[in-house]
């Protein structure tokens, strides 16, 4: 077996013999640094011990031990708010890390300060996100409205039962997330308006057509129809939030690959009304009928996604509209939110916990209580 330098220093440093003078004789590494910063910890020298990590997690960021180093320097500085994402980084890059694990279990016992988010150069999708959500709403701006409030309201947890949805690299389902995040939505609302009626279309994990969904909100005669979902990529990079309303036509390539993923369980779905040379008249007068409600959904999505990219630490990617099935039928404002991807591991992770799902419940509860004092 040949030894690499990295191996050297670790039995070097196991054997309590001194690493420093060795190290120096190599460029600066991540290890490197990682070695420096553990002497400053030991010291009790924690600002620098921080300087030191944050430049090494910067050169070698998939290395959870300097993730590791960096959550016990700031813990030991009393700043739990980088602790926490720090041994939260070490759980996304190893979920065995039982230490980390409970860290972050100690951590987040107590009140932990809201994350500062950074201002910085907008990247070239989030510059079309906010472009087209300026134009959605000027273009909303000199619509009429249906000129009715918000009193009755369903809230439709995505997918379920055999339907999993979208699954993450940690085996974390889509439907799950769906469900949990919507009747915690559904709870806030009463608890906050005991005026306003809530309605689940699913409240345990059971598969529900999507036909049915819609139908449930036109029984219902809801104001509002709110579908809840997580968003997937092949690509594991793609992270953030976005909402859609109902168009003929999907208003870019990426709103029209979401819209077949979400229309995708209709395959396995028996619909009889769905049959050759069928004429449904009921579905030509409501077509009509239908273009204002699709506007009303353009309106409270723009009002929607405006509440969230304010109150959520994610990515704001803006309002945008497809064909989508569940959404088509309903004779009401209807929206659907992608909460997340499931598909990037970092929030992967954060759709697990239960204090970012009600962080997220929360979020949208406020969306939809901010509603009631505009027209739609
Ligand atoms: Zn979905």
């Amino acid at each position: 077996m040949r030894l690499k330098r990295r191996d050297l220093l670790f039995i070097m440093a196991g054997a309590g013999i001194s690493f420093l003078p060795v190290s120096r004789l190599f460029a600066e590494s991540g290890f490197d640094l990682g070695l420096q910063a553990q002497e400053f910890l030991a010291k009790g020298k924690f600002d620098q011990a921080i300087s030191i990590l944050k430049k090494g997690v910067k050169i070698d960021p998939q290395n959870e031990w300097l993730w590791g180093l960096l959550g016990r320097a700031y813990f030991q500085k009393k700043d739990m708010r980088g602790a926490l994402d720090s041994f939260r980084k070490v759980l996304v890059l190893n979920p065995e890390d039982t230490y980390s694990r409970m860290m972050v279990d100690i951590i987040t016992q107590k009140p932990v300060p809201p994350k500062k988010i950074e201002k910085k150069e907008l990247t070239p999708l989030e510059k079309k996100a906010l472009q087209e959500e300026q134009e959605i709403f000027a273009r909303l701006k000199g619509e009429k409205g249906l000129g009715y409030h918000i009193r009755r309201i369903v809230l439709d947890p995505g997918h379920g039962g055999f339907d999993s949805g979208a699954v993450g690299l940690h085996k974390l389902q889509e439907k799950n997330v769906n469900l949990d995040v919507a009747k915690r939505t559904a709870a806030i609302l009463n608890q906050k308006d005991s005026q306003l009626k809530i309605f689940l279309t699913r409240t345990e994990d059971y598969f529900v057509p999507l036909s049915a969904r819609t139908t449930t909100a036109n029984q219902y005669s809801a104001d509002l129809f709110v579908s809840f979902h997580v968003n997937a990529n092949r690509n594991r990079r793609p992270r953030g939030m976005e909402t859609y309303f109902c168009s003929e036509k999907a208003s870019s390539k990426e709103a029209a690959r979401v819209a077949a993923f979400e229309n995708s369980v209709i395959k396995l779905e028996k619909n009889e009304l769905i049959k050759k040379g069928y004429v449904n008249i009921e579905e030509i007068l409501f077509r009509f009928e239908r273009k204002r409600y699709w506007q009303a959904g353009g309106k409270v999505a723009s009002y929607l996604q405006t509440v969230l990219k304010h109150e959520l630490p994610l990515k704001n990617r803006g309002i945008h509209s497809a064909n989508f099935y569940v959404l088509r039928r309903a004779k009401m404002p209807s929206i659907l939110l992608e909460l997340g991807f499931i598909s990037n591991p970092d929030e992967e992770y954060l759709l697990r916990q239960s204090d970012f799902r009600h962080k997220l419940a929360l979020s949208v509860a406020k969306g939809i209580l901010s509603l009631k004092t505009v027209k739609i």
